[in-house]
């Protein structure tokens, strides 16, 4: 330790106290919830973000080496690959890895941030930035303890990219070539959305190599190893190339080949197909409505996830600036910091790509916020050791730093405090879904929400139609359609959706070539089955369903997995299937309305939202508008868990049931087709069809059923 200067014993022990303060924080969360039970399972707490599961299950695979084709198992990721290399070698459970594993990956953010200060020669302000950025609104909200997504390490590595260049640009020397080059590979194999990023760099340096500093062959060097480290190869051959080139560098009679090398990488980078995403971004963003679907199809209308999930059209400043800086006036501070800091040490530009992104939030939605938390954090910070140095003594000037960067955090602590998320399951419906594990086959599928895919595939390790990378219109229509439709209906359509799922896969699995050449359009299974059957209009196939039509043989097991969590999402659900396929009309939707706050007042049970439900009467009252029930149904778990249910039929005409599920303090208010909806029946009643369906776990949180046709 001796040998080290004092600036690099400072820097170890910024980055040690800095990283050891992302953490500490981060277990805020931890010790809030202690032995929850419910959020805990194998002795651990579950992680909380349901994207968690896809590469968890990935994990699980690459651990036990089994692996099924179809499966959507991401066995190839680097985030798979990474959690199972964690858990092969690290003594703790797999639950362990994948909670903590956000805590120590996104920590190693304070790294590049430190580094990046040092090369301006102010650790100071790379100490204060560190601090805010690891722990900053949106940063913490995606990379908290369990939080096990991609993003843990999304924002560490082109920090690291951004820290490489600058000391590329800074100091000429040869390692980091190498570096950025290793820094870009490991980035695009963790997250192969990082082209856009990498490219800006790209284009950055490019403008400042043409502009600013033309007769540096070093710049261009850079620029053709970024360039071979970003082709459109296979990961393995550019590495080859990386080091290939690097090595060719080395060679200092070589150097006058520098510009061809150049020109070679970016035409490789071209044929390769390397520009094809970002082309492929600009004209979708150029041309939005040149979207089409299977010309030579039927053209059915789907409904769009996007429809659902659109609320972020204006997104106010006030979030934006907290999501990025913990608060409005440190945002500001941010902003102007930053400028000042890039006018004082220009080699900071390098950093507006990040800062760019970030700022796409207000198109492109609030996820893109945490691109410019670091950059924007050295602003405040730049600014906090600035104002310092105008104070006369040492102490003041520590004093100021202090109670500065405490002022700046203090609204990112509130936040982490009061940021307390669920895990996404709570340990008895895991148990259920553990249970099925052992009963249900590897090859088996489960039909459920697609919230609920990954997990199911993570605990119960089946096949599942729809999951949360897996969830457009035509693949959750079929779905939505089982769910919240009678149960001899919503049972053909099971077998139907999941032979054909599995016969699209072999399809596709053998007309590869073809399908490529021919540019042959593949079906919804919707539109496959209403052609199959005979039919030109969708609607007549869906109506068919009530007949005794044949269906396809039976390949495997289907088990319906329905949450009673599901009822907060019902009426959601329910659109993906309430549309006229034909011509996107949507249907009126079905009376669906639940309700935990309820009031009585002798015989009115008050429902909330203007609702009245007269129990003597057996009316239900709304807008001033009177009608009679249709039933009155009471539920209810005894001591011993037994369900039971009480059924009064008021009035045979009418259109309305009223359900009161005494045990979940919940009271339904359901129209005629919601009541004999697949997951009312099954789950809210317990009342199937035996020709159709077989009980297999029953419990108050979730409740399965196998399929009998
Ligand atoms: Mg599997």
């Amino acid at each position: 330790m001796n040998n080290l200067t004092h600036e690099t014993k400072l820097t170890l022990l910024y980055i040690t106290v800095a990283f050891l303060f992302s953490v500490a924080v981060r277990m805020i969360w931890f010790y809030q919830f202690g032995d929850y039970e419910p959020f805990h399972h194998n002795g651990q707490f579950m992680i909380n973000t349901n994207d968690g599961y896809y590469w968890a299950e990935g994990a699980r695979d690459i651990l036990s080496g089994v692996s099924q084709a179809n499966d959507r198992s991401p066995i190839t990721t680097a985030a798979s690959q990474l959690t199972a290399l964690f858990a092969f070698i690290l003594p703790f459970s797999f639950e362990s890895v994948i909670l903590f594993m956000p805590v120590f990956l996104s920590s190693l953010i304070v790294i590049p941030i430190i580094l990046i200060a040092r090369s301006i020669k102010n650790l100071e302000m790379g100490f204060v930035a560190a601090l805010l950025a690891s722990i900053a609104w949106s940063y913490y909200n995606r990379t908290m303890i369990g939080y096990y997504d991609t993003d843990m390490l999304n924002i560490v590595l082109p920090v690291f990219l951004l820290w490489s260049i600058i000391w590329a640009i800074r100091t000429n020397e040869d390692k980091y070539l190498l570096i950025t080059a290793i820094d870009i590979l490991i980035y695009r194999w963790w997250y192969p959305q990082s082209y856009s990023l990498e490219f800006s760099f790209f284009a950055l340096i490019l403008l400042y190599a043409l502009v600013w500093d033309r007769k540096n062959i070093y710049n261009y060097k850079l620029l053709a190893i970024m360039m071979l480290a970003m082709v459109g190869l296979e990961g393995y051959i550019r590495v080859i190339l990386v080091f290939g080139v690097f090595y060719i560098y080395k060679q200092k009679e070589l150097d006058k080949y520098i510009y061809y090398i150049l020109a070679a990488s970016i035409a490789l980078f071209f044929i390769s197909g390397g520009f094809n995403p970002i082309w492929g971004k600009l004209k979708s963003y150029v041309f939005k409505d040149a979207v089409t679907v299977g010309k030579e199809g039927m053209e059915l209308h789907f409904y769009s996830v996007m429809q659902t999930v659109r609320e972020a059209g204006h997104i106010p400043f006030e979030i934006f600036a907290n999501r990025i800086s913990g608060h409005v006036v440190t945002f500001v501070a941010s902003v102007v910091g930053f400028i000042y800091l890039a006018y004082r040490h220009k080699i900071m530009l390098f950093g507006v790509p990040l800062i760019g992104l970030g700022f796409l939030a207000y198109v492109g939605g609030l996820r893109f916020t945490i691109y410019a938390v670091p950059v924007l954090a050295f602003g405040v910070a730049f600014l906090i050791t600035e104002a310092a140095r105008f104070m006369p003594t040492k102490r003041l000037k520590f004093l100021a730093i202090t109670a500065l960067t405490l002022a700046v955090l203090y609204p990112n602590i509130t936040h982490v405090q009061e940021y307390r998320v669920p895990t996404v399951f709570n340990s008895n419906e895991v148990k259920v879904l553990e249970e099925l594990r052992k009963i249900a086959d590897r090859e088996d599928y489960v039909v459920a929400w697609w919230d609920y895919g990954y997990p199911l595939r993570y605990y119960s390790d089946v096949k599942t139609l729809i999951d949360g990378g897996k969830h457009s219109g035509d693949v959750n229509f079929p779905v939505s359609f089982m769910l919240t439709n009678s149960q001899d209906v919503s049972a053909k359509m099971a077998r139907l959706d999941v032979e054909y799922t599995e016969k699209k896969f072999k399809f596709i699995e053998e007309n590869k070539e073809m399908i490529r050449d021919k540019n042959l359009t593949i079906f919804s299974n919707i539109e496959q089955m209403t052609k199959d059957y005979g039919f030109s209009d969708t609607n007549d196939f869906l109506l068919s369903l009530q007949t005794d039509i044949k269906l396809p043989e039976k390949s495997r097991d289907i088990y319906f997995y329905l949450p009673h969590r599901m009822i907060d999402i019902y009426p959601t659900v329910e659109i993906f299937s309430n549309i006229n396929l034909m011509n996107g009309d949507m249907k009126k939707s079905s009376l669906f309305y639940a309700t935990k706050m309820f009031q009585q007042k002798e015989n009115i049970i008050m429902l909330g939202q203007g609702i009245e439900f007269d129990l003597q009467n057996k009316t239900v009252t709304s807008n001033k508008q009177s009608v009679p029930i249709k039933r009155f149904v009471q539920t209810s778990y005894d001591k011993s868990m037994k369900f039971s249910k009480d059924i009064q039929i008021a009035n045979s005409l009418a259109d309305i049931t009223i359900i009161y599920m005494s045990s979940y303090n919940t009271f339904l208010v359901v129209d005629e087709k919601t009541y004999n909806s697949l997951y009312i029946q099954l789950m809210v009643l317990e009342e199937y069809d035996k020709a159709l369906f077989k009980e297999v776990i029953m419990t108050p949180q979730a409740k399965v059923y196998r399929l009998k046709v």
